[in-house]
Parts: C-alpha cells; structure tokens; sequence
C-alpha cells in the first residue's frame, strides 16, 4: 500500500511526512512518505500517476501561508516546498497543535480522450506551423512552463538531453528490441517518448550509433517523428523523440477506407522524405505509423543506424512479417522493400488482420523464417474489390507486386499520394 490512513506524528523526528493528494472533484488521498527530505519531484508525479491514472499530470500546487497556490514542478521547487512545509510544522509542533497533512493540487492536462477509431481525426496537409519544428502536443497549461519549439531544439542542439533531465512515467509498449515510456523532460517542461533498449555492445560500437543517429537532427518533415537526443547509460540506449498522443496505428485494428487513404498519403510523403535523404526505412508497419490528436501521421523507428538495427538483430532473433519477400529470401534490400511492407501494412489495416491467415501474429512482428515461406513462395494477396474502391485496391496490389521492380517507384507514389490530396482537397471544397 502506498498510503496509509492520517494520524498524528512527529515529522522532524522520523522524517515521516504525510502528502494529502486533493482530487478534482472529489475528495483526497494521503500518501505516508517516510522519508520525506530525500523525496524528488518525479516520486510525487509517479504516485499521483496512480492516484488520477486518467490525467497526465505534469506539475503540482501547494498553498503558502497567505493561501496562494504555488507550482512545484522541479527538485528545487520541491526542496522549496518541503521546506516550507516543515517550517509549518514546527509551529504547529511548538503551539501543540495537530500536524496537518501537506495538502497538494495535482495539475493535469487534458485528460487523454478515448480512442476512437472512427473519430481519429487525420490531417494530411501539412499547414506552415507544422513546418516549425518539432511538435509535442502535450505541453503544459502553464505558460511560464511553456517552451517554444525553437527553444527546445537550441537545448537539444547543446547536447543537453540526458538521463537526469528526464523523469520516466507511464510505458507506451514493448516492442522486439526495447520498451518505450512517455517520459517528463524536466527544462523543456516537454512530454517525450524515450525508447529504451537493451544493447550489450562496445563502447565503440555505442559511439558509432551514436554518430550515425546524428542524421536524425537534420530530418524535418511534418511526417516524420521530430528526434530530440540519444544517449547510452551503461547497457542500454535511450532514444528521446516527440511523443504522439494517438499511439501506434496496429492498436486501431479495421481503419475505414477514408480515413486509410488520408493515413497512406502522409505515409508515402514521409517515405519519399527519408529516401531522398538515402534513407530506407526498413521496418515500415503499423505500429510504426504513429498518429496525434492533432490529426497529424508520423513515421517512426526508421533504420538510419546501421550499427543499431544489427545489435538489435543479433539480441532479438526473428524475421519481420512485414518484410517483402526479397529481403526474406535473403536477397538485396532497396526501396522497393519498403513500398511492399507500406502494401501490406496498409492491407492489414483495411481488412483489420494479417493478410496472410496462415500467419498467426500474436505478440510482435518477429515470426520464425520458416512460417513466412509463404510470403515468398505464393502469390499476394489481394484486397476483395467490391469492399474497396478501384484505386485502393489498385495501389495495394502495385505495392505487393511480387517483383520488386514492378513496384511503384518513388515519383509514382508522390503522384499517386499527390493525386489523393487534390482528391481531398476537391472532396473538401464541394462539401464546403
Ligand atoms: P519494433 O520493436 O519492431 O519496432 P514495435 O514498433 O511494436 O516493434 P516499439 O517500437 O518498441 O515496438 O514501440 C512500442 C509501442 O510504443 C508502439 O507500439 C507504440 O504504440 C508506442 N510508441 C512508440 N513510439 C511512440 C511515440 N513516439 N509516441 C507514442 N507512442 C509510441
Ligand atoms: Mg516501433
């Protein structure tokens, strides 16, 4: 148990302190801390995490002497509060009075909405602020806590993103090579998304990842997810990017033709963005489309270190489900290999399951060779007509040609995804 019911104690003397955790609304919950000096601003966060689990509370508020809140939202401000605090319990003490809890006011952001999949709001034009860098949506209410996208790249280009700077919280999901948490970077005041993973390797090799995820700083499209740092705490990678709100698009299941065809296009254009900078992505699928509340699609987890894809390779052992079938023969991998996993990711999404049946996907993409035989040896499937419009399924099956060289190259997929902008575009004004 994390809390224990309130009764009178010394807190000087044992350290003990009782932190009362006032809920909006409703009544509050006390958290008996025994050590109370040594507490740190991110213990405060993680308990009333599982106090409001609905909230994503990035900052809390106490009352001074005169009844004005005040914002704790560091060590410092903690040591702040504390101090306080014990101050007034030394008058209490020295007037015989009973010790009152320290009462706090979890401030939370927006809690995050239910997941819709029919309400997932889309947006594939990119506007000219999406151009301005790097966009976390969740920041927070206060403005003073409120850092321009200009700010947080000038500390990020400073090298200053490092372990003690960021306060880990809820875990957005494992994947075959790490675990990602939405994290609390604590002088942006920014929530990120850091992915960690285990690697044991050299210190050569982590400096060598290092330098090659370099590249990721110079990548700036609205359809890419915005890199903010990496750094190596002993065995293990962290790597910090923007947070997206509306998680991974495998947990969306059966996405409607629509709103796919608007997913596709800022799919493609993120694609075509990384290939010109001779970038293949390696590892396009569901889970790796991340989408916000803002409408926005990114890509995510694209193979711009070569060093790290191969430890990750030979820690986590497996074939990917989605790769093309050239890639599972062996052979030669190009950007033809990326355009078949866009098809038959976009083809799981449309039909809602794996479009091989014979392929059972329980946990992760990483499958035994064996069982994805099939991709190679038999022909693609291809989405029922009748169930989706002419052009879908076209795109899909131009996708999963068996060939890679029949597959659509770049230009004709930036037609093809330009072509469903001006759809759009036409779509909108007529209903305008
Ligand atoms: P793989 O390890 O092969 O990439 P994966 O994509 O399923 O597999 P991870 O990349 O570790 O696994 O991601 C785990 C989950 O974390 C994703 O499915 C996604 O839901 C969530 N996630 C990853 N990055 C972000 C992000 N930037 N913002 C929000 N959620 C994220
Ligand atoms: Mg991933």
């Amino acid at each position: 148990m994390l809390w224990l019911p309130l009764g009178p104690f010394h807190a000087m003397e044992n350290q003990m302190l009782v932190i009362r955790i006032k809920i909006p609304n409703s009544g509050a919950v006390d958290w008996t801390v025994h050590s109370g000096p040594q507490l740190l601003f991110r213990d405060v966060l993680d308990v009333i995490g599982q106090v409001l689990p609905e909230a994503t509370t990035t900052a809390f508020e106490y009352e001074d002497e005169d009844g004005d809140r005040i914002t704790v939202r560091s060590d410092e401000e903690m040591k702040a509060m504390l101090s306080y605090y014990y101050s007034t319990v030394m008058e209490q003490q020295v007037n015989g009075q009973l010790i009152e809890p320290l009462l706090i006011f979890p401030r939370a952001c927006k809690p995050p909405g239910e997941r819709n999949i029919h309400g997932l709001k889309v947006n594939t034009r990119a506007g000219p602020s999406q151009h301005s860098g790097p966009a976390v949506s969740d920041s927070l209410p206060s403005n003073s806590l409120k850092k321009s996208s200009a700010e947080l790249k000038k500390i990020l280009a400073n090298g200053q993103m490092n372990e003690q700077d960021i306060r880990y919280r809820d875990t957005l999901g494992h994947g075959n090579g790490g675990t990602v948490y939405k994290a609390y970077h604590v002088p942006s005041g920014k929530i990120l998304a850091v992915k960690v993973i285990l690697l044991d390797i050299t210190l050569e090799l982590q400096k060598q990842i290092m330098s090659e995820l370099e590249i990721l700083y110079k990548c700036d499209s609205s359809y890419i997810i915005g890199f903010y740092g990496a750094f190596f705490v002993e065995n293990r990678i962290s790597i910090c990017t923007e947070f997206m709100d509306g998680g991974s698009l495998d947990v969306y299941r059966k996405i409607p033709e629509h709103v796919l065809g608007r997913i596709a296009v800022a799919v493609v254009k993120g694609l075509t963005y990384l290939w010109s900078l001779k970038i293949l992505h390696r590892d396009v699928k569901p889970s790796n489309m991340l989408v916000n509340t803002r409408g926005q699609v990114k890509l995510c987890d694209f193979g711009v270190s070569t060093q790290l894809v191969n430890s990750i390779a030979k820690t986590y052992v497996g074939t990917n489900a989605y790769m093309a079938p050239e890639r599972i023969s062996g052979e030669q991998y190009g950007i033809h290999s990326d355009v078949w996993s866009l098809g038959i990711s976009f083809m799981e999404l449309a039909l809602g399951r794996f479009p091989y049946p014979q392929i059972q996907k329980n946990q992760g993409s990483l499958m035994p060779l064996q069982l994805l035989q099939c991709i190679v040896d038999e022909d693609s499937p291809v989405l029922p007509v009748g169930e989706f419009s002419e052009p879908f399924v076209h795109f899909i099956t131009q996708c999963m040609r068996k060939q890679p060289k029949e597959r659509p190259a770049p230009e004709e997929l930036m037609a093809w995804a330009s072509q469903g902008s001006a759809a759009e575009a036409a779509g909108l004004r007529a209903s305008r």
